[in-house]
């Protein structure tokens, strides 16, 4: 930003009414360029604080605070030439005279008058709207409010507090992840068909439905609220469905829809849209020269449009034209990529297949919760648009491809993680990828090879790519990556913007500062960006507090770290459902156990199948169901056996010498020891071992992280097997071991691991990349290289003792058991949307046509998840 010391006297006086987040680009833009200072500018302020980001309101339930929240440098509301005035509503337009009044008396004379007045949550006239205990969902006030009336009254009431959100859309499962966070147990009031509406299809929409169920968050379809009632402690207390339902809630969030607030406008004068908001032109003028509209109050083009970016493209057309330049506005770009409690969103382009001719191309993969279509021309070649709910890792990569051929086949964007993967892209220099701050890719490599920028934070200053939403921030970083590389520049290893250290740098710092929480190692290590993390420094600071200080997933803070499968403590299935997989440590099972697995089965109609890390997986629980099911199980003798987390998994073993004529070691009772070893214990990535009683290898043990094959004279140990999408062969790391040294030469090299990999990065590749390779490892593993061999057995002596089933520890604390309901508010009722039919003697999901048949009328549905066999 250019300081200019004063005003010159010729300075001309723009008056921007409203201090929210396009005002704020706005006073930024216009003083970045207006460096002979011909403006000064005064902001007019309703809020009683500087313009915050409200994008990312809720996160001030995960710890964020108001002052976190500001945005840009605090520097500019010190300039000269800027004057903020907060709490203070502008209360009349006289245009005539070119003066504004507020609320306070102030007059303001202007030569030039910006509306920035933005949007106030629309409330549809329902009796009892205004009951106590109903909130809308806009301003830090409104968050402010609903948290102290819930936690009044989960203090003063013995039950959970019952939430009801007023719509399915962005803002209504924003308000619902706020609800959840603060202990409440909501339920989403959905009108339409499907969740998210306006951004995604139908097929995205029941994909988000059963990932937002899995949250512990209830949803409700086709629900029209006809009123609300009081409780008869005076708040609301329920409300009642055109159906004839009914939903009981202590405190509702309504989040039915926004309106532009255009009242000054109306009262002056200004052309009005058809359904609100000052008409603008292309340049952002009223019909009045002096008087122009930005952000959600604006309608462009024939509409208001309700997303940050937009509003800020105005912003910067604004500022252009004020100081003479021909800006005009591009169009609006309403792509959107959000985080819903944890849930991946993204909807841009043609997300509906409007276009004559468009093409789709689904993938669905409903075991892993993710939903992803492309939209393409009829030719199949240039992409239109896309949907991504559960896994919105391609929305960076695809989103700058819009209206463009896509290299390759499209079906390889949809593919998972560690699938063929997307064909790497060369984007075009004038593809957009920064919507937000419209940001080509042509500009961050400039940025790099003529800007001097070497590393992400100076290209995020130069070119504010990335500043905003974030969600460009992956490729971003690809693009600033590969410049640098090719101009032989050593890249950064941060681990995302919210730390500078890599994922190892950050183990060292937290483990030796003893910090012990999230907030703790944002404040001591976070970059000033670092207040609510994101979905890559989150889970990963949460693997490494779980080795540096121990504690239960689900404890306090902990739990909004973790990814979704831990926040249960068990695996999302295709339909919804839940798996359950107890512990079976080496695969050996006494004949009570298997009886005591089968009656649960039996009692709750698991689907049954023998996994390959030989142990018994139980499929089709509802979430409600997890409890009691695991309290049985518990008392059967049974735990965690952690299928859901990147932690250990299974030890693999053959029968071994006990029974085997050809073992030379006992396998079973070594697999046995290590799996009761390293349980529980959390890694970069899934953990696997394998334990084979002679070379013949029955127990794959070399396709496993760690495989332990017994000889003559002891064990051999090999690492960094791996299988998946790209199998590898482990490697030998040392011969003939007595089982101490083999121990103790396994702990060492899986905490070398746990505290050196990069986050998701399994052993082979680590391997690879760690410093010397496998030659590397085996010094610091056997001949203490680093001299840090004493600390690692400390470590996982520390380990082993604090270790406790994360099941039992759930069953015994209520406040952890609340997460678990099916739907919040009728926690008896099972969920409808889960349906099975018989197949070779157990209860499997139907699919689409035997669930269609089934609402036909025809008999071929067995509805929920405990059913007769036929
Ligand atoms: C919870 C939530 C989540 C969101 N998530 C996203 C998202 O993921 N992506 C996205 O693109 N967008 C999102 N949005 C929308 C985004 O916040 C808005 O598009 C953006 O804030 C619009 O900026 P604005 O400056 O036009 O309006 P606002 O930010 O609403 O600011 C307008 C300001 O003007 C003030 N004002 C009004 N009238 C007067 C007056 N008479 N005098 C003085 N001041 C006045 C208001 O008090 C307010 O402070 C979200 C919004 C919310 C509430
Ligand atoms: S690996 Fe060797 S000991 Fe184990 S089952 Fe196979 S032959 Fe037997």
């Amino acid at each position: 930003m250019t300081g200019t010391p004063e005003a010159p006297s010729s300075a001309r006086h723009l008056v921007v009414v409203g201090g929210g987040m396009v005002a704020q680009r706005l006073v930024e833009a216009l003083r970045d360029r207006d460096t002979a200072g011909s403006w000064r500018i005064t902001v007019l302020a309703e809020e009683p604080r500087r313009p915050y980001d409200r994008v990312a309101l809720t996160s001030w339930f995960s710890g964020r605070s108001a002052e976190d929240l500001t945005l840009g440098d605090p520097q500019l509301w010190h300039d000269p030439l800027v004057t903020l005035v907060r709490g203070d509503a502008v209360t009349g337009i006289d245009r005539t005279a070119r003066t504004v009044t507020t609320a306070s008396g102030r007059t303001e004379r202007y030569d030039h008058l910006v509306l920035a007045t933005g949007s106030s949550a629309w409330v549809p006239p329902i009796e009892g709207a205004d009951l106590p205990g109903v909130f809308v969902y806009r301003t830090l006030d409104d968050v402010a409010a609903i948290r102290g009336y819930v936690e009044d009254l989960a203090s003063r009431t013995a039950g959970p507090v019952r939430g009801a959100v007023l719509g399915g859309g962005l803002l209504g499962l924003e308000a619902a992840g706020a609800l959840k966070a603060l202990g409440a147990q909501p339920t989403v009031l959905q009108f339409g068909t499907h969740l998210m509406s306006a951004q995604v299809d139908l097929g995205g929409g029941e994909a988000l439905r059963r990932l937002i169920n899995g949250l512990g968050i209830g949803v409700r379809l086709h629900a029209e609220t006809t009123r609300l009632r009081a409780h008869r402690r005076g708040g609301v207390g329920r409300l009642d469905l055109a159906d004839g339902g009914r939903v009981d809630a202590d405190v509702v969030v309504v989040a039915a829809g926004v309106r532009p607030r255009d009242e000054l406008a109306r009262a002056a004068g200004l052309p009005i849209g058809a359904r609100g908001g000052v008409v603008v032109d292309d340049t952002c003028l009223t019909d009045d020269p002096a008087v122009s509209a930005v952000g959600e109050v604006a309608c462009i083009q024939g509409a208001c449009l309700g997303l940050v970016a937009p509003g800020y493209a105005m912003a910067e057309v604004t500022a252009d034209r004020l100081l003479g330049g021909a800006a005009r506005f591009p169009g609006a770009d309403t792509a959107t990529k959000l985080k819903l409690a944890g849930v991946d969103v993204a909807s841009f382009g043609d997300a509906f297949a409007t276009t004559p001719g468009a093409l789709e191309i689904v993938w669905a993969d409903p075991v892993g919760g993710v939903y992803k279509k492309l939209v393409l021309s009829d030719d199949a070649r240039t992409l239109l648009g896309g949907v991504l709910v559960g896994d919105a890792s391609a929305y960076a990569s695809l989103r700058p491809m819009l209206g463009r051929e896509l290299p390759g086949d499209p079906g390889a964007y949809l593919l998972p993680e560690g699938g063929a993967g997307a064909p790497d892209l060369e984007l075009p220099d004038d593809a957009g990828v920064c919507s937000c701050n419209n940001v080509s890719a042509g500009a961050i490599r400039h940025a790099v090879t003529e800007g001097g920028c070497t590393d992400l934070g100076a290209v995020k200053a130069c070119t504010k790519a990335g500043t905003s939403c974030g969600s460009c921030l992956p490729l971003v970083k690809k693009l600033v990556t590969t410049e640098l590389e090719k101009l032989g520049v050593t890249v950064s290893t941060a681990l995302c913007e919210h730390f500078a250290l890599s994922r190892a740098q950050l183990y060292d710092a937290v483990r030796v500062a003893g910090v012990r929480s999230f907030s703790e190692v944002v404040a001591r290590f976070g970059t000033r960006a670092a207040g609510r993390g994101c979905d890559i420094c989150k889970p990963a600071v949460a693997s490494i507090l779980a080795t540096t200080a121990p504690a239960h997933v689900l404890e306090g803070e902990r739990a909004t770290l973790q990814d979704t499968n831990d926040h249960v403590m068990a695996n999302l299935q295709k339909d919804g459902s839940y798996s359950v997989v107890p512990r079976i440590p080496g695969g050996e099972v006494t004949p009570e156990g298997l009886i005591a697995i089968g009656q649960v089965a039996q009692e709750f109609g698991l689907y049954t199948k023998i996994t390959g890390g030989q142990r018994i997986d139980l499929f089709g629980a509802r979430i409600d169901q997890l409890p009691v099911i695991w309290g049985k199980l518990v008392d059967a003798g049974f735990e965690s056996g952690h299928a859901y987390g990147k932690s250990l998994r299974t030890v693999k073993s053959c029968v071994g010498s006990t029974w085997c004529r050809f073992g030379v070691q006992d396998s079973v009772a070594l697999a046995v020891m290590l799996e009761l070893r390293y349980r529980g214990l959390r890694s970069p990535h899934k953990i696997k071992l394998g334990v084979s009683g002679c070379a013949r290898e029955c127990a794959e043990a070399r396709g496993k992280d760690v495989g332990v094959i017994a000889t003559d004279k002891g064990w051999n140990v090999y690492v960094g097997g791996n299988g998946g999408f790209t199998p590898r062969h482990a490697k030998l790391l040392a011969e003939d071991l007595d089982t101490e040294t083999l121990v103790r030469t396994i702990d060492r090299f899986l905490l070398y691991y746990v505290r050196t990999a990069d986050r998701l990065q399994r052993t082979a590749p680590w391997i690879e990349e760690v410093e010397g390779g496998l030659e590397g490892v085996r010094a610091v593993v056997m001949d203490d290289s680093l001299g840090i061999a004493a600390d690692l057995d400390a470590q996982m002596a520390l380990h082993v003792e604090e270790y406790e089933d994360e099941w039992r520890a759930t069953l015994d604390d209520p406040e952890k058991l609340r997460r678990f309901a099916a739907f919040v508010n009728a926690p008896t009722e099972p969920d409808p949307s889960l349906a099975y039919v018989p197949e070779r003697g157990q209860a499997r999901p139907a699919t689409a046509e035997e669930r269609a048949a089934a609402l036909r009328g025809e008999p071929v549905l067995v509805a929920g998840s405990t059913l007769e066999v036929r």
